[in-house]
């Protein structure tokens, strides 16, 4: 199938082209014709897989043809820079539409997004909590809409958005077209969607695996040995953009700061940064000056950087979904990306959950030359005392279990 199929007005078609896209991905395929048709749809797809373009290009073509200058299509973002992006997949694909989109998210001035709004976007791309805002002082009215897209839903509901949403849906009770976007479907969003969608289609993209462009290994060891072991990895493997997840913002933050002892180009992505110091991390990333980002789940939500090479669970992610949330990040469109996952002996459980999942067993890898009986790790004052006096705790309790 090409994009000429979908009979995409010349203006939109120019977008398509500008951004190199020569062939429509499964999901933009599969989901352009029943959305074009103006019927609700349900894509069960995660990050990776174009899904951005599969609801903008629909949503462009509809708005040309009649424009009004007010808002007649909202797009709802679970984070800032998941919105952020949209709107430049909008600016990007609508450039020869007089479409205009804005981001609504909160942390910045609302006058400055009033000044947005002012100037005549039908597009807004928000996050929950400031849309609200707006909606309270009336400087965002709904009435018009004409297209409600709800996207990342599966990880709006995880970031406990859903009364959010309720309330917004409270402002839009006319009939209107709804797409929801999910990579899982939780009990939740099944009932969000028996409520809010009438008749949809749903189209299915290989929700529940991972890209096959991304291979996968564990590399088992002991806690406190990890961050010597991750700068071994990144010492002795060629890397373009590598991503690192950690369980705990605090982590995020330490991991960052050793490896920046170590002499690498890195940035923390976690809760306890400003606006700015998230940006400035997100675009050093982008650009390249920064070349290792630790982040935590919810901070990584919505980083769209296609030459990601590698991405390093420090932790073991807590669901096999959200593992593949973190490894979506890596062997996008047509690229190959490597998953390397950090365990020790607590992650048993989990480990056997993902090679279910994946209907294989996983490769377990040893990197040569490394000391992994070494009982403290390098330069690192916090770690080479704790678990020490934690296992003697531990030892302990058990003698003094063991002689009563
Ligand atoms: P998304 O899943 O929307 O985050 O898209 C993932 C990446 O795929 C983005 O960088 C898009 O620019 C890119 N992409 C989207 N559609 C296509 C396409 N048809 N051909 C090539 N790349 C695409």
């Amino acid at each position: 199938m090409s994009f000429e199929t979908f009979n995409l007005h010349p203006s939109v078609m120019a977008g398509v082209r500008a951004l190199g896209y020569s062939m429509p991905t499964p999901i933009q395929s599969q989901v352009i014709p029943p959305i074009m048709q103006g019927r609700d749809v349900i894509g069960l797809a995660q990050t990776g897989t174009g899904k951005t373009a599969a609801f903008v290009l629909p949503i462009l073509q509809h708005l040309r043809q009649n424009p009004r200058k007010r808002i007649r299509a909202l797009i709802i973002s679970p984070t800032r820079e998941l919105a952020e992006q949209t709107c430049k997949v909008i600016s990007k694909l609508g450039s020869k539409t007089s479409l205009q989109s804005v981001a609504i998210y909160g942390g910045v001035s609302m006058e400055q997004q009033n000044r947005g709004l002012r100037s005549g976007a039908e597009i807004i791309v928000a996050c929950p909590g400031r849309l609200l805002d707006h909606l309270w002082k009336g400087t965002i009215s709904l009435s018009e809409l004409e297209i409600l897209v709800i996207d990342e839903a599966d990880r709006m509901f995880d970031m406990g958005f859903l009364p959010d949403i309720r309330n917004i849906l409270r402002c839009i009770l006319h009939k209107r077209q709804t797409l929801l976007f999910s990579a899982t479907m939780p009990a939740g969003i099944r009932r969000l969607v028996r409520e809010i969608l009438h008749n949809p289609v749903t189209v299915q993209i290989g929700q529940t695996l991972p890209a096959k462009t991304v291979s996968h290994a564990l590399y088992p060891v002991q806690q406190h040995l990890k961050t010597t072991l991750l700068k071994e990895i990144l010492r002795k493997t060629r890397t373009e953009s590598v991503l690192v997840f950690t369980r705990t913002k605090h982590r995020a933050a330490r991991v960052a700061q050793q490896l920046i002892i170590a002499g690498y180009r890195v940035a923390s992505l976690q809760g306890n940064l400003s606006q700015n110091q998230r940006q400035a991390a997100l675009t050093g990333f982008r650009t390249g000056s920064i070349k290792v980002l630790v982040a935590t789940d919810i901070a990584a939500r919505g980083i769209d950087v296609l030459s990601i090479s590698h991405v390093i669970n420090y932790d073991m992610p807590e669901s096999t979904d959200d593992y593949i949330h973190r490894i979506g990040r890596t062997g996008r469109v047509d690229k190959n990306g490597d998953a390397l996952t950090f365990v020790t002996d607590a992650d048993a459980g989990k480990i056997r959950a993902l090679e279910q999942l994946l209907d294989a067993p996983l490769e377990r890898l040893t990197l040569r030359g490394f000391d992994y009986a070494k009982l403290v790790s390098d330069k690192e004052p916090r770690y080479s005392q704790r678990p020490r006096r934690r296992v003697v705790r531990r030892q302990e309790i058990g003698k003094q279990m063991a002689t009563k």
